[in-house]
């Protein structure tokens, strides 16, 4: 138990005798005691001497002791201080309880035995303790909680880099037809696993935006049909691999939702895979949807390992795993539903998790905001999706710090018919614009010296500058660096890592939207 001396306890009553008597006993017990004879003295003494407990008098030349406790209690600063009031005889019980549903701690009623007044000052002071060892577990906790957030988005950043030389390493290895199929065999399961490996990793880019309210949706009108289609492709290969098939009741072509497409898509094919994960061979995965009122329902139903009914409320929780025995490659990292909820959330959604117990299989219903619409024309593409990029012949600057990486980009876009030079820094870059005269540049983001920005504003700053396609890559996903990517002029912001499809691709739409200004 911690020492009396340790504790401040303010003394407030305007009676002098009674707040002698009080403070006498207080002291004896080996108390330090200030004291006030008034409600607006209390208020000022409570914020400046920061007392663990105050003895307040409910009757008050300037305040009524009610509303002292009530300002102290409301607070954040003194909210925490204990406050034991202190009442004359004549005080009936419904006052009494009125001070405590007012925020006191304890009630005790004059006059008092000096053993009362010590038992209860004691008492209060416990319970003192015991809050405060809670508020400091609770602060380490939000620390430690912030700490892994961080840990998070820097290991998923971290871990985005090294794949770029490895997908890119793959598609030199697709360029060459000859190739032995022990070799060919080995590079596809490279390309299996670091596309696996990629996924992971993009769950846990989202889990670190998730935490920081980072996610930002890209809403269009879409047809709810194309985004199921849309889920029920991406989603076949996991799904074949468990040796599934599933029965599948599309939407009617009529029924629209106003979302994002990727994180649409991203919700079912995650539903999708967990049937098929927690469903075993030779069982069945059903999706069905239907409209009711103003919304979608979309049921993803199987008669897989279903889940126990202690567990259910759990499964959208971050991290959890209710079956902890399965093959770590099954289960994967126990933040899919978690990102599922948070995704059907941002859509003004709801989802729901079904199950009769294990054994019994499992149903996901989501809920959506939908609408009807015969005749809605589709989405215009976006320029330049359609344009074919391997008949044109770009001229491509490459500037990265990094020399594999250089080398790997020259590599990938010459074999695709484009001229391409490099530099190693950001100033090389822009002294090579002037002799290379490029129709794109890519340019790293995280280059020492003069980065990806200051060089983008400082060709977008020359005359030819204004016109050319600038890229940026980069390994860090962030929203802001999209914002500063934007902000510096490029016209684009690729994710490390990127093929050279993916690049192609880019330039195409950034030069014909800029050819058809
Ligand atoms: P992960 O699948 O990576 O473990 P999720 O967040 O997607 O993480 O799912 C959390 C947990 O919910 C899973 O580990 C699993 O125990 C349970 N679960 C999810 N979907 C199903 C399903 N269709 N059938 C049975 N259990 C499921």
């Amino acid at each position: 138990m911690i020492e009396a001396s340790a504790y401040t306890i303010l003394n407030v009553d305007d009676d002098e005798a009674g707040r002698y008597a009080k403070s006498r006993i207080l002291k004896r017990a080996g108390y330090n005691v200030i004291e006030s004879d008034k409600g607006a003295d209390t208020l000022k003494l409570v914020l400046s001497e920061r007392p663990q407990l105050v003895l307040l008098d409910v009757m008050l030349p300037d305040m009524n002791g009610l509303d002292v406790c009530r300002s102290i209690k409301h607070d954040p600063l003194t909210a925490h201080i204990m406050i034991l009031q202190v009442s004359a005889t004549h005080v009936s019980d419904a006052d009494r309880i009125q001070g405590l549903e007012g925020g006191a701690d304890g009630y005790l009623t004059e006059p008092m035995e000096a053993e009362e007044l010590l038992a209860t000052v004691k008492a209060l002071l416990r319970l003192y303790q015991r809050e405060e060892e809670n508020r400091r577990l609770l602060s380490q906790l939000r620390d430690a909680d912030r700490r892994k957030n961080e840990f998070l988005a820097t290991l998923s950043h971290e871990l985005r880099n090294p794949l770029y030389p490895i997908r890119a390493a793959v598609e030199i290895m697709r360029l060459k037809d000859d190739l032995d199929p022990d070799i060919q065999f080995s590079r596809d399961v490279i390309d299996q696993q670091v596309n696996h490996l990629a996924r992971l990793i993009d769950d846990l880019l989202d889990v670190a935006r998730i935490t920081r309210d980072k996610i930002e949706l890209r809403k269009e009108k879409l047809r709810m049909v194309d985004v199921i289609n849309g889920a029920l492709a991406s989603s076949r290969t996991v799904i074949e691999a468990h040796g599934h098939c599933p029965q599948v009741a599309l939407p009617p072509e009529s029924v629209w939702i106003d979302g994002d497409a990727v994180r649409l898509t991203q919700i079912f094919v995650n539903l999708l895979s967990n049937a098929a994960k927690y469903t075993p061979k030779g069982g069945n995965i059903w999706l069905s949807a239907r409209m009711e009122n103003d919304n979608a329902v979309i049921s993803i139903k199987d008669d897989g390992i279903g889940i126990s009914s202690d567990k259910l409320p759990l499964v959208f929780e971050m991290f959890y795993q209710a079956d902890d025995s399965l093959e770590r490659s099954q289960a994967g990292l126990g933040i899919g539903l978690t990102l599922t909820r948070k995704l059907v959330e941002l859509h003004g959604g709801t989802i729901e998790a079904r199950s009769e117990g294990p054994g019994k299989g499992s149903e996901f219903l989501v809920t959506l905001p939908a609408f009807i619409q015969q005749e809605l024309s589709q989405p215009a593409e976006p320029p330049g999706s359609k344009r074919d990029e391997s008949k044109a012949n770009w001229r491509i600057l490459v500037v990265d710090d990094g020399p594999n990486t250089r080398e790997m980009y020259s590599m990938l876009l010459r074999r695709q018919g484009h001229e391409v030079d490099t530099a190693p820094d950001g100033k090389s870059g822009i002294e090579k614009i002037e002799s290379f005269r490029p129709d794109a540049i890519l340019l790293d983001v995280g280059m020492p010296g003069l980065n990806g920005f200051d060089t983008c504003e400082r060709i977008r700053a020359q005359p030819s500058g204004k016109n050319l396609a600038l890229i940026a890559v980069t390994g860090w996903a962030q929203e802001e660096v999209q914002q500063r990517a934007q902000e510096a002029g490029f016209d684009e912001v690729l994710v490390k890592p990127v093929g050279p499809k993916e690049i192609l691709r880019s330039v195409g739409s950034i030069l014909e939207r800029k050819h058809a200004q």
